[in-house]
Protein backbone atom coordinates (compact mmCIF):
# COMPACT_ATOMS: atom_id res chain seq x y z
CA UNK A 1 0.00 0.00 0.00
CA UNK A 2 1.03 3.31 -1.00
CA UNK A 3 1.20 6.49 1.97
CA UNK A 4 -0.96 9.36 1.08
CA UNK A 5 1.14 12.33 0.88
CA UNK A 6 1.30 15.30 -1.24
CA UNK A 7 3.19 15.04 -4.35
CA UNK A 8 5.65 17.92 -3.57
CA UNK A 9 8.84 18.21 -6.00
CA UNK A 10 12.14 18.36 -4.40
CA UNK A 11 13.40 20.97 -6.73
CA UNK A 12 15.75 23.30 -5.72
CA UNK A 13 13.92 26.88 -6.64
CA UNK A 14 11.80 25.72 -3.53
CA UNK A 15 15.06 26.63 -1.02
CA UNK A 16 15.30 29.95 -2.56
CA UNK A 17 11.36 30.63 -2.53
CA UNK A 18 11.45 29.56 1.18
CA UNK A 19 14.47 32.06 2.18
CA UNK A 20 12.59 34.80 0.09
CA UNK A 21 9.46 34.25 1.90
CA UNK A 22 10.64 33.78 5.39
CA UNK A 23 13.93 35.21 6.01
CA UNK A 24 13.65 38.47 2.91
CA UNK A 25 15.82 40.34 5.08
CA UNK A 26 18.42 38.05 5.86
CA UNK A 27 21.70 39.32 4.36
CA UNK A 28 23.94 38.29 1.67
CA UNK A 29 27.09 40.16 1.81
CA UNK A 30 29.92 40.25 -0.52
CA UNK A 31 33.52 41.32 -1.21
CA UNK A 32 32.88 42.08 -4.66
CA UNK A 33 35.53 41.35 -7.25
CA UNK A 34 35.11 45.00 -8.23
CA UNK A 35 36.38 45.75 -4.78
CA UNK A 36 33.62 47.27 -2.06
CA UNK A 37 31.73 44.91 0.13
CA UNK A 38 28.11 45.10 -1.26
CA UNK A 39 25.22 44.09 0.73
CA UNK A 40 21.63 42.92 -0.18
CA UNK A 41 18.98 40.13 0.67
CA UNK A 42 17.53 36.80 0.06
CA UNK A 43 14.02 38.80 -1.14
CA UNK A 44 16.47 40.80 -4.09
CA UNK A 45 18.54 37.92 -4.55
CA UNK A 46 15.61 35.75 -5.61
CA UNK A 47 13.94 38.64 -7.25
CA UNK A 48 17.11 38.98 -9.49
CA UNK A 49 17.76 35.51 -9.67
CA UNK A 50 14.26 35.46 -11.33
CA UNK A 51 15.62 38.13 -14.15
CA UNK A 52 18.56 35.64 -14.65
CA UNK A 53 15.75 33.15 -15.84
CA UNK A 54 14.28 35.52 -17.99
CA UNK A 55 17.22 36.49 -19.52
CA UNK A 56 17.95 32.40 -20.31
CA UNK A 57 14.37 32.16 -21.55
CA UNK A 58 15.34 34.86 -23.45
CA UNK A 59 18.05 33.23 -25.37
CA UNK A 60 16.10 29.74 -25.44
CA UNK A 61 17.55 27.99 -22.50
CA UNK A 62 15.25 24.88 -21.69
CA UNK A 63 15.06 22.28 -19.26
CA UNK A 64 18.42 20.19 -19.34
CA UNK A 65 20.73 22.96 -21.43
CA UNK A 66 23.95 23.31 -19.86
CA UNK A 67 24.43 27.03 -18.49
CA UNK A 68 28.30 27.49 -17.02
CA UNK A 69 29.50 29.61 -13.87
CA UNK A 70 33.49 30.59 -13.83
CA UNK A 71 33.22 32.58 -10.52
CA UNK A 72 34.04 33.33 -7.31
CA UNK A 73 31.64 32.92 -4.00
CA UNK A 74 29.54 36.15 -4.49
CA UNK A 75 25.49 37.43 -4.19
CA UNK A 76 25.40 37.06 -7.94
CA UNK A 77 26.95 33.75 -8.39
CA UNK A 78 24.19 32.64 -6.47
CA UNK A 79 21.68 34.62 -8.04
CA UNK A 80 23.34 33.16 -11.15
CA UNK A 81 22.75 29.45 -9.75
CA UNK A 82 19.50 29.46 -8.81
CA UNK A 83 18.21 31.61 -12.30
CA UNK A 84 19.73 28.56 -13.83
CA UNK A 85 18.67 25.53 -11.75
CA UNK A 86 15.27 27.20 -11.15
CA UNK A 87 13.49 26.82 -15.17
CA UNK A 88 15.57 23.41 -15.40
CA UNK A 89 18.83 24.13 -16.78
CA UNK A 90 22.02 22.77 -15.53
CA UNK A 91 24.30 24.87 -13.50
CA UNK A 92 28.13 23.82 -14.44
CA UNK A 93 30.83 25.34 -12.08
CA UNK A 94 33.73 25.50 -13.77
CA UNK A 95 37.06 25.19 -11.11
CA UNK A 96 39.56 28.33 -12.56
CA UNK A 97 41.67 26.58 -10.94
CA UNK A 98 42.20 24.06 -13.75
CA UNK A 99 44.68 23.93 -16.38
CA UNK A 100 43.11 25.84 -19.75
CA UNK A 101 43.28 22.58 -21.92
CA UNK A 102 41.12 20.84 -19.03
CA UNK A 103 38.79 23.57 -18.77
CA UNK A 104 38.15 23.75 -22.38
CA UNK A 105 37.84 19.57 -21.91
CA UNK A 106 35.43 20.04 -19.52
CA UNK A 107 32.79 23.01 -21.44
CA UNK A 108 33.60 21.00 -24.46
CA UNK A 109 32.42 17.61 -22.68
CA UNK A 110 29.35 19.76 -21.12
CA UNK A 111 28.39 21.44 -24.28
CA UNK A 112 28.10 24.05 -22.25
CA UNK A 113 25.83 27.18 -24.46
CA UNK A 114 26.19 30.14 -22.29
CA UNK A 115 29.28 30.70 -19.57
CA UNK A 116 28.89 33.56 -16.77
CA UNK A 117 32.12 35.17 -15.92
CA UNK A 118 34.00 36.92 -12.97
CA UNK A 119 35.99 39.96 -14.15
CA UNK A 120 39.13 37.96 -12.92
CA UNK A 121 39.11 35.72 -15.12
CA UNK A 122 38.10 37.09 -18.54
CA UNK A 123 41.76 36.79 -19.34
CA UNK A 124 41.15 32.94 -19.00
CA UNK A 125 38.50 32.57 -21.12
CA UNK A 126 39.44 34.38 -23.62
CA UNK A 127 42.28 31.67 -23.96
CA UNK A 128 39.67 28.33 -23.46
CA UNK A 129 36.68 29.96 -25.85
CA UNK A 130 38.42 30.00 -29.10
CA UNK A 131 38.55 25.91 -28.21
CA UNK A 132 34.62 25.77 -27.17
CA UNK A 133 32.33 25.62 -30.16
CA UNK A 134 29.17 25.25 -28.20
CA UNK A 135 29.57 28.30 -26.18
CA UNK A 136 27.22 30.92 -27.87
CA UNK A 137 27.50 34.08 -25.45
CA UNK A 138 29.36 35.10 -22.29
CA UNK A 139 27.40 37.14 -19.73
CA UNK A 140 29.82 39.24 -17.41
CA UNK A 141 29.13 39.56 -13.85
CA UNK A 142 29.56 43.01 -13.68
CA UNK A 143 27.90 46.61 -14.09
CA UNK A 144 28.06 48.48 -16.95
CA UNK A 145 30.38 51.23 -15.72
CA UNK A 146 33.14 48.32 -14.66
CA UNK A 147 32.37 46.50 -18.42
CA UNK A 148 35.62 45.82 -19.83
CA UNK A 149 36.28 45.90 -23.62
CA UNK A 150 36.89 42.12 -24.37
CA UNK A 151 37.87 40.17 -27.14
CA UNK A 152 35.42 37.39 -25.72
CA UNK A 153 32.74 37.13 -28.58
CA UNK A 154 29.07 37.54 -27.57
CA UNK A 155 29.73 39.08 -24.28
CA UNK A 156 26.98 40.72 -22.57
CA UNK A 157 26.73 42.82 -18.86
CA UNK A 158 25.55 41.37 -16.06
CA UNK A 159 23.39 44.14 -14.80
CA UNK A 160 22.63 45.51 -18.15
CA UNK A 161 20.77 42.23 -18.88
CA UNK A 162 19.01 42.36 -15.40
CA UNK A 163 17.87 45.68 -15.96
CA UNK A 164 15.48 45.27 -18.02
CA UNK A 165 14.31 41.63 -17.88
CA UNK A 166 10.92 40.63 -15.84
CA UNK A 167 10.86 38.51 -12.62
CA UNK A 168 7.69 37.11 -13.61
CA UNK A 169 9.09 34.00 -14.21
CA UNK A 170 7.73 30.90 -12.98
CA UNK A 171 10.00 28.25 -11.62
CA UNK A 172 10.04 24.71 -11.19
CA UNK A 173 6.90 22.38 -12.43
CA UNK A 174 9.84 19.51 -13.53
CA UNK A 175 10.50 16.11 -12.35
CA UNK A 176 12.55 15.95 -9.09
CA UNK A 177 14.91 13.63 -10.95
CA UNK A 178 15.90 16.73 -13.33
CA UNK A 179 19.32 16.99 -13.47
CA UNK A 180 20.62 20.91 -11.92
CA UNK A 181 24.16 21.11 -11.34
CA UNK A 182 27.23 19.67 -12.76
CA UNK A 183 30.69 19.25 -11.53
CA UNK A 184 34.11 17.73 -13.01
CA UNK A 185 36.31 16.12 -10.74
CA UNK A 186 39.80 17.09 -11.15
CA UNK A 187 40.46 14.62 -13.03
CA UNK A 188 44.12 12.96 -11.23
CA UNK A 189 43.81 10.04 -13.01
CA UNK A 190 42.41 10.91 -16.80
CA UNK A 191 40.32 13.25 -18.00
CA UNK A 192 38.21 14.90 -15.53
CA UNK A 193 34.51 12.95 -15.44
CA UNK A 194 31.15 14.79 -14.94
CA UNK A 195 29.01 14.68 -11.81
CA UNK A 196 25.60 15.42 -12.68
CA UNK A 197 23.37 15.95 -9.32
CA UNK A 198 19.62 16.42 -9.79
CA UNK A 199 17.19 18.67 -8.06
CA UNK A 200 15.80 15.69 -5.74
CA UNK A 201 19.72 14.84 -4.87
CA UNK A 202 20.69 18.91 -4.03
CA UNK A 203 17.32 19.10 -1.91
CA UNK A 204 17.94 15.93 0.03
CA UNK A 205 21.61 16.90 0.44
CA UNK A 206 20.81 20.60 1.58
CA UNK A 207 18.32 18.68 4.49
CA UNK A 208 20.90 16.25 4.94
CA UNK A 209 23.32 19.27 6.00
CA UNK A 210 21.03 20.94 8.19
CA UNK A 211 21.38 18.04 11.14
CA UNK A 212 23.09 19.99 13.94
CA UNK A 213 26.14 17.28 13.31
CA UNK A 214 26.68 18.82 9.19
CA UNK A 215 26.44 22.65 9.08
CA UNK A 216 24.17 22.94 11.92
CA UNK A 217 22.58 26.64 9.98
CA UNK A 218 20.20 28.66 11.73
CA UNK A 219 18.78 31.81 11.16
CA UNK A 220 21.56 32.71 14.21
CA UNK A 221 24.13 31.79 12.56
CA UNK A 222 26.89 33.63 10.23
CA UNK A 223 28.61 31.57 7.72
CA UNK A 224 31.34 32.49 5.74
CA UNK A 225 31.90 29.65 2.99
CA UNK A 226 35.52 30.31 1.70
CA UNK A 227 35.58 26.46 -0.02
CA UNK A 228 34.01 28.06 -3.53
CA UNK A 229 31.24 27.08 -5.40
CA UNK A 230 33.36 25.64 -7.78
CA UNK A 231 34.21 23.48 -5.55
CA UNK A 232 31.57 20.46 -5.01
CA UNK A 233 28.91 23.19 -4.05
CA UNK A 234 30.97 24.96 -1.80
CA UNK A 235 30.18 21.62 0.72
CA UNK A 236 26.50 22.44 0.69
CA UNK A 237 26.22 26.27 1.68
CA UNK A 238 24.82 28.09 -1.09
CA UNK A 239 21.47 25.26 -0.58
CA UNK A 240 21.56 25.38 3.49
CA UNK A 241 22.66 29.09 3.95
CA UNK A 242 19.37 30.19 2.17
CA UNK A 243 17.37 27.20 3.35
CA UNK A 244 18.10 27.70 7.32
CA UNK A 245 18.08 31.43 6.40
CA UNK A 246 21.63 32.19 7.87
CA UNK A 247 23.20 35.42 6.85
CA UNK A 248 25.81 34.75 4.43
CA UNK A 249 29.01 36.54 3.66
CA UNK A 250 30.91 35.79 0.23
CA UNK A 251 34.56 36.05 -0.12
CA UNK A 252 34.84 36.99 -3.30
CA UNK A 253 38.07 36.75 -5.04
CA UNK A 254 40.12 37.66 -1.73
CA UNK A 255 40.64 34.20 -0.19
CA UNK A 256 44.00 35.57 1.50
CA UNK A 257 44.44 35.54 5.76
CA UNK A 258 44.09 39.72 6.03
CA UNK A 259 40.61 39.53 4.10
CA UNK A 260 39.00 36.99 5.28
CA UNK A 261 39.35 37.64 8.76
CA UNK A 262 38.49 41.06 8.29
CA UNK A 263 35.36 39.93 7.16
CA UNK A 264 35.13 37.24 10.14
CA UNK A 265 35.31 39.87 12.28
CA UNK A 266 33.15 42.90 10.40
CA UNK A 267 29.87 40.44 9.63
CA UNK A 268 30.56 38.87 13.20
CA UNK A 269 30.79 35.28 11.15
CA UNK A 270 30.26 32.11 13.63
CA UNK A 271 30.72 29.60 11.65
CA UNK A 272 33.28 29.09 8.32
CA UNK A 273 34.27 26.17 6.02
CA UNK A 274 37.46 25.83 3.80
CA UNK A 275 40.81 23.06 3.24
CA UNK A 276 43.47 22.76 5.49
CA UNK A 277 45.84 25.36 3.75
CA UNK A 278 43.27 28.17 3.95
CA UNK A 279 43.12 28.09 7.55
CA UNK A 280 46.95 27.82 7.91
CA UNK A 281 46.80 30.87 5.81
CA UNK A 282 44.62 32.81 7.83
CA UNK A 283 46.23 31.38 11.40
CA UNK A 284 49.41 32.69 10.39
CA UNK A 285 47.94 36.15 9.75
CA UNK A 286 45.96 36.28 12.77
CA UNK A 287 49.23 35.05 14.83
CA UNK A 288 51.80 36.87 13.58
CA UNK A 289 49.74 40.27 13.76
CA UNK A 290 48.52 39.23 17.79
CA UNK A 291 45.11 39.13 16.45
CA UNK A 292 41.47 37.68 18.37
CA UNK A 293 38.68 35.76 16.57
CA UNK A 294 35.46 37.57 18.22
CA UNK A 295 32.46 35.98 17.21
CA UNK A 296 33.99 32.63 15.16
CA UNK A 297 32.59 29.52 17.03
CA UNK A 298 33.38 26.35 14.40
CA UNK A 299 34.93 25.66 11.64
CA UNK A 300 34.38 22.83 9.23
CA UNK A 301 37.71 21.89 7.92
CA UNK A 302 38.03 19.48 4.82
CA UNK A 303 39.03 18.31 1.43
CA UNK A 304 42.01 16.81 2.55
CA UNK A 305 43.00 15.57 6.51
CA UNK A 306 43.68 17.82 9.24
CA UNK A 307 46.23 17.75 11.09
CA UNK A 308 46.30 17.45 14.99
CA UNK A 309 48.45 21.04 15.20
CA UNK A 310 45.44 23.14 13.11
CA UNK A 311 42.68 21.51 15.64
CA UNK A 312 44.47 22.53 18.69
CA UNK A 313 45.47 25.64 17.45
CA UNK A 314 41.45 26.77 17.15
CA UNK A 315 41.21 25.12 20.93
CA UNK A 316 44.02 26.04 22.06
CA UNK A 317 44.69 29.46 21.00
CA UNK A 318 40.76 30.75 20.16
CA UNK A 319 38.38 28.21 21.82
CA UNK A 320 36.92 27.47 18.25
CA UNK A 321 35.99 24.10 17.67
CA UNK A 322 36.90 22.09 14.69
CA UNK A 323 34.68 19.78 12.96
CA UNK A 324 35.91 17.83 9.93
CA UNK A 325 34.54 16.54 7.52
CA UNK A 326 35.16 14.06 4.36
CA UNK A 327 33.53 13.83 1.20
CA UNK A 328 33.79 14.45 -2.26
CA UNK A 329 32.10 16.11 -5.54
CA UNK A 330 30.80 12.55 -6.11
CA UNK A 331 29.42 12.80 -2.49
CA UNK A 332 27.84 15.71 -2.98
CA UNK A 333 30.33 16.13 -1.09
CA UNK A 334 29.10 15.44 2.36
CA UNK A 335 30.11 12.21 3.43
CA UNK A 336 31.06 11.63 7.69
CA UNK A 337 31.50 14.52 10.25
CA UNK A 338 34.38 13.86 13.24
CA UNK A 339 31.16 15.02 16.08
CA UNK A 340 32.48 13.54 19.08
CA UNK A 341 29.71 11.27 20.98
CA UNK A 342 29.18 12.39 24.56
CA UNK A 343 31.10 8.86 25.66
CA UNK A 344 34.24 10.55 23.62
CA UNK A 345 33.69 14.41 24.61
CA UNK A 346 34.20 12.94 28.47
CA UNK A 347 37.70 12.20 27.97
CA UNK A 348 40.12 14.63 28.54
CA UNK A 349 40.75 16.86 25.39
CA UNK A 350 44.60 14.99 25.00
CA UNK A 351 42.50 11.43 24.79
CA UNK A 352 40.15 13.15 22.74
CA UNK A 353 42.73 14.07 19.78
CA UNK A 354 42.59 10.22 18.73
CA UNK A 355 39.06 11.15 17.09
CA UNK A 356 39.10 14.25 16.92
CA UNK A 357 41.97 13.80 13.64
CA UNK A 358 39.29 10.87 12.52
CA UNK A 359 37.15 11.18 9.56
CA UNK A 360 34.20 10.43 11.19
CA UNK A 361 31.09 9.58 11.09
CA UNK A 362 28.20 9.64 8.19
CA UNK A 363 25.33 11.48 8.86
CA UNK A 364 21.49 10.07 7.97
CA UNK A 365 21.50 9.86 4.39
CA UNK A 366 24.87 8.11 4.06
CA UNK A 367 25.87 4.80 3.80
CA UNK A 368 29.31 3.42 4.23
CA UNK A 369 31.16 0.21 4.17
CA UNK A 370 35.27 -1.17 4.10
CA UNK A 371 35.88 -3.76 1.01
CA UNK A 372 38.92 -5.42 0.49
CA UNK A 373 40.54 -5.96 -3.04
CA UNK A 374 38.03 -9.79 -3.55
CA UNK A 375 35.06 -8.05 -2.28
CA UNK A 376 34.81 -8.68 0.79
CA UNK A 377 33.60 -6.69 3.98
CA UNK A 378 36.42 -5.97 6.47
CA UNK A 379 35.61 -5.82 10.31
CA UNK A 380 35.16 -2.05 11.99
CA UNK A 381 38.20 -2.81 14.18
CA UNK A 382 39.82 0.66 14.02
CA UNK A 383 42.73 -0.89 12.06
CA UNK A 384 41.85 -3.38 9.23
CA UNK A 385 42.39 -1.12 5.96
CA UNK A 386 39.68 -1.21 3.48
CA UNK A 387 38.54 0.49 -0.14
CA UNK A 388 36.20 3.12 1.13
CA UNK A 389 32.45 2.54 -0.40
CA UNK A 390 29.46 4.99 -0.24
CA UNK A 391 25.85 4.86 -0.90
CA UNK A 392 23.03 6.95 -1.09
CA UNK A 393 20.55 9.68 -2.30
CA UNK A 394 23.22 11.90 -2.96
CA UNK A 395 25.90 9.38 -4.06
CA UNK A 396 26.97 9.43 -7.26
CA UNK A 397 25.29 6.71 -9.67
CA UNK A 398 27.00 7.43 -12.88
CA UNK A 399 29.45 10.05 -14.45
CA UNK A 400 27.95 12.44 -17.10
CA UNK A 401 27.51 10.75 -20.81
CA UNK A 402 28.60 7.14 -18.85
CA UNK A 403 32.52 8.25 -19.03
CA UNK A 404 33.87 5.56 -16.58
CA UNK A 405 31.28 3.08 -17.03
CA UNK A 406 29.63 1.41 -14.48
CA UNK A 407 30.72 2.90 -11.04
CA UNK A 408 28.76 0.83 -8.64
CA UNK A 409 29.31 -3.04 -6.86
CA UNK A 410 26.82 -4.93 -7.06
CA UNK A 411 25.19 -3.87 -3.95
CA UNK A 412 24.67 -0.43 -5.30
CA UNK A 413 27.82 1.19 -3.55
CA UNK A 414 30.30 3.39 -5.17
CA UNK A 415 34.14 2.89 -4.87
CA UNK A 416 35.42 6.07 -3.71
CA UNK A 417 39.12 5.70 -4.06
CA UNK A 418 40.01 6.22 -0.76
CA UNK A 419 41.58 3.36 1.77
CA UNK A 420 40.19 3.61 5.31
CA UNK A 421 39.44 1.92 8.48
CA UNK A 422 36.56 2.03 10.94
CA UNK A 423 37.21 1.86 14.72
CA UNK A 424 34.52 0.20 17.30
CA UNK A 425 33.06 4.19 17.89
CA UNK A 426 31.72 3.77 13.97
CA UNK A 427 34.68 6.71 13.24
CA UNK A 428 36.37 6.30 9.82
CA UNK A 429 39.78 7.22 9.01
CA UNK A 430 41.14 7.94 5.87
CA UNK A 431 44.69 6.14 5.51
CA UNK A 432 45.40 7.27 1.90
CA UNK A 433 43.84 7.74 -1.55
CA UNK A 434 44.50 4.50 -2.76
CA UNK A 435 46.71 5.69 -5.36
CA UNK A 436 48.96 7.71 -2.71
CA UNK A 437 49.11 4.51 0.24
CA UNK A 438 53.08 3.89 0.18
CA UNK A 439 53.24 -0.07 -0.28
CA UNK A 440 56.24 -1.29 1.57
CA UNK A 441 57.26 -4.79 2.17
CA UNK A 442 53.48 -5.94 1.56
CA UNK A 443 52.43 -3.60 4.30
CA UNK A 444 50.88 -0.24 3.66
CA UNK A 445 52.26 3.19 4.86
CA UNK A 446 49.38 5.76 5.42
CA UNK A 447 51.27 8.59 4.34
CA UNK A 448 48.33 11.23 5.34
CA UNK A 449 48.90 10.29 8.81
CA UNK A 450 53.29 10.66 8.42
CA UNK A 451 52.21 14.23 7.01
CA UNK A 452 49.84 15.52 10.02
CA UNK A 453 52.44 14.52 12.25
CA UNK A 454 55.21 16.18 10.40
CA UNK A 455 53.63 19.48 9.38
CA UNK A 456 53.30 20.18 13.66
CA UNK A 457 56.56 21.32 13.75
CA UNK A 458 56.63 24.76 14.12
CA UNK A 459 59.29 25.24 11.25
CA UNK A 460 57.04 23.41 8.94
CA UNK A 461 54.89 25.42 6.25
CA UNK A 462 53.56 22.11 4.51
CA UNK A 463 54.78 18.45 4.04
CA UNK A 464 53.98 15.94 1.83
CA UNK A 465 54.89 12.21 2.26
CA UNK A 466 55.51 10.32 -0.89
CA UNK A 467 56.83 6.83 -1.74
CA UNK A 468 60.46 6.19 -3.60
CA UNK A 469 61.59 2.95 -4.88
CA UNK A 470 63.53 0.46 -3.13
CA UNK A 471 65.35 -2.61 -4.56
CA UNK A 472 63.80 -4.71 -1.25
CA UNK A 473 61.05 -3.18 0.44
CA UNK A 474 59.66 -1.92 -2.84
CA UNK A 475 58.30 1.68 -2.00
CA UNK A 476 59.70 3.49 0.97
CA UNK A 477 58.28 6.83 2.34
CA UNK A 478 60.19 10.20 1.58
CA UNK A 479 59.17 13.52 3.97
CA UNK A 480 59.08 16.16 1.85
CA UNK A 481 59.02 19.33 3.18
CA UNK A 482 58.27 23.64 2.79
CA UNK A 483 59.72 25.27 5.43
CA UNK A 484 58.18 28.42 6.83
CA UNK A 485 59.71 31.98 5.57
CA UNK A 486 63.71 31.59 7.13
CA UNK A 487 63.91 28.47 8.97
CA UNK A 488 67.00 26.60 8.17
CA UNK A 489 67.34 22.99 7.11
CA UNK A 490 67.92 20.25 9.79
CA UNK A 491 66.60 17.03 7.93
CA UNK A 492 67.41 15.25 11.69
CA UNK A 493 64.76 17.19 13.26
CA UNK A 494 62.14 16.33 11.72
CA UNK A 495 62.92 12.65 12.17
CA UNK A 496 63.24 13.21 15.76
CA UNK A 497 59.93 14.68 15.61
CA UNK A 498 57.99 11.54 14.35
CA UNK A 499 59.89 9.59 16.64
CA UNK A 500 57.88 7.55 19.31
CA UNK A 501 54.92 9.24 16.91
CA UNK A 502 54.19 6.38 14.39
CA UNK A 503 55.56 2.85 14.00
CA UNK A 504 59.34 2.29 13.49
CA UNK A 505 59.65 0.84 9.84
CA UNK A 506 56.89 4.11 9.12
CA UNK A 507 59.94 5.98 9.65
CA UNK A 508 60.66 7.87 6.75
CA UNK A 509 64.10 6.86 4.76
CA UNK A 510 65.05 10.40 3.79
CA UNK A 511 64.17 14.05 4.26
CA UNK A 512 63.82 16.42 1.42
CA UNK A 513 63.68 20.17 1.31
CA UNK A 514 61.71 22.15 -1.62
CA UNK A 515 61.22 25.41 -2.17
CA UNK A 516 57.38 25.24 -2.76
CA UNK A 517 54.65 22.15 -2.48
CA UNK A 518 51.95 22.01 -5.56
CA UNK A 519 48.48 22.21 -4.93
CA UNK A 520 45.89 21.23 -7.19
CA UNK A 521 42.49 22.84 -8.62
CA UNK A 522 40.98 22.66 -4.71
CA UNK A 523 43.88 23.81 -2.96
CA UNK A 524 45.18 20.45 -1.63
CA UNK A 525 48.38 19.26 -1.92
CA UNK A 526 49.06 17.50 -5.77
CA UNK A 527 51.17 14.57 -4.82
CA UNK A 528 51.16 13.29 -8.70
CA UNK A 529 52.82 16.83 -9.77
CA UNK A 530 54.87 16.51 -6.49
CA UNK A 531 55.77 12.72 -7.74
CA UNK A 532 56.58 14.51 -11.06
CA UNK A 533 58.83 16.93 -10.06
CA UNK A 534 60.84 14.71 -7.58
CA UNK A 535 60.98 11.46 -10.52
CA UNK A 536 64.78 11.88 -10.46
CA UNK A 537 65.46 11.66 -6.70
CA UNK A 538 67.00 8.18 -5.56
CA UNK A 539 66.67 7.13 -2.08
CA UNK A 540 70.33 7.91 -0.12
P1 LIG B 1 39.58 16.65 -5.92
O1 LIG B 1 39.96 15.32 -6.51
O2 LIG B 1 39.43 17.75 -6.85
O3 LIG B 1 40.34 16.99 -4.68
P2 LIG B 1 37.32 16.20 -4.31
O4 LIG B 1 37.17 17.45 -3.59
O5 LIG B 1 36.10 15.49 -4.75
O6 LIG B 1 38.08 16.44 -5.56
O7 LIG B 1 38.27 15.25 -3.48
C1 LIG B 1 37.78 14.20 -2.72
C2 LIG B 1 38.89 13.49 -2.03
O8 LIG B 1 39.55 14.36 -1.10
C3 LIG B 1 38.45 12.33 -1.20
O9 LIG B 1 38.26 11.18 -1.99
C4 LIG B 1 39.60 12.18 -0.22
O10 LIG B 1 40.68 11.47 -0.78
C5 LIG B 1 40.04 13.60 -0.01
N1 LIG B 1 39.46 14.13 1.24
C6 LIG B 1 38.38 14.90 1.39
N2 LIG B 1 38.19 15.22 2.69
C7 LIG B 1 39.16 14.63 3.38
C8 LIG B 1 39.52 14.56 4.77
N3 LIG B 1 38.86 15.21 5.71
N4 LIG B 1 40.61 13.83 5.10
C9 LIG B 1 41.32 13.17 4.17
N5 LIG B 1 41.05 13.21 2.87
C10 LIG B 1 39.98 13.91 2.47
Amino acid sequence: MLGLMQDWPLTVDRILDHAKNWHPDREVVTRSVEGPVVRTTYAEIHARAKRVSDVLKGWDVKVGDRVATLAWNTGRHIEAWYGIMGIGAVCHTLNPRLFPEQLAYIINHAEDRIIFVDLTFIPLLEAVLPHCPTVERVVVLTDELHMPATKLPGAECYEALLSTASEAVEWGGFDEQTACGLCYTSGTTGNPKGVLYSHRSNFIHTLLGLQTTVLGATPKEVILPVVPMFHANAWGIAFGGPAAGSKLVMPGAKMDGESIYELLESEGVTFSAAVPTVWQGLLAHVREKGLKFSTLRRVLIGGSAVPESLIRAFHDGYGIEVIQGWGMTETSPIGTLSNLTPELEALPYDEQMKWRIKQGVPPLGVELKLKNYAGQEMPHDGHTYGRLMVRGPTIAGAYFKGEGGDILDHEGFFDTGDVATIDEHGFMQITDRAKDVIKSGGEWISSIEIENIAVGHPKVELAAVIGAAHPKWDERPVLVIKLKPGESEDRQEHLDFLQGKIAKWWMPDDVVFVDDIPLGATGKIDKKVLRERLKDYRLP
